[in-house]
């Protein structure tokens, strides 16, 4: 059986591909809650597309989740859009390199942000640890740099 909270993950990602994500649309995206430490994983391989979200996210207001799951879909369509082997060769070396993995969060939240997200980043970035936060884009960049694109509301 599938908990109310997967129901509910999976209507928030349904309107936000729907709204935002257009070339996601024909994907089946399969998603997962587990006992983790980090949030969110997207995994975008030709065999699986699956979004893991932690289970502590379950006490989450709703715009700190869709900032979250917005930032995951993000992944997503950025790894459709540069391939397999990109994906496969970017995932080896950002395993072993925090510039090339902090260069890719960066390079997700900003992709969010063009998108209208700004303000569900925003949520979704409060109250992190120092060690949450290190690799990810802070939040007075989120804000300073949304001020260019339009909010969209989910
Ligand atoms: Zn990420």
């Amino acid at each position: 059986m599938e908990s109310t909270y997967i129901k509910e993950y999976k209507k928030i990602v349904s309107k936000l591909i729907n709204k935002s994500f257009p070339i996601l649309k024909d994907e089946k995206i399969e998603i997962l809650q587990e006992n983790t430490v980090w949030r969110g994983k997207a995994e975008f391989w030709p065999w699986k597309k699956r979004i893991t979200v932690s289970n502590k996210i379950k006490r989450y207001r709703r715009e700190k989740i869709i900032g979250l799951f917005a930032h995951e879909l993000c992944h997503m369509e950025m790894s459709k859009k540069k391939g397999f082997l990109w994906l496969a060769i970017m995932w080896n070396i950002a395993k072993h390199s925090k510039k090339i993995s902090s260069r890719i969060e960066w390079g997700t939240d900003m992709l969010a942000i063009q998108k209208g997200y700004g303000r569900y980043l925003l949520y979704s970035k409060k109250n992190q640890t120092d060690k949450q936060k290190s690799g990810y884009m802070p939040r007075n960049t989120v804000r300073a740099l949304m001020k260019d694109y339009k909010d969209v509301k989910i």
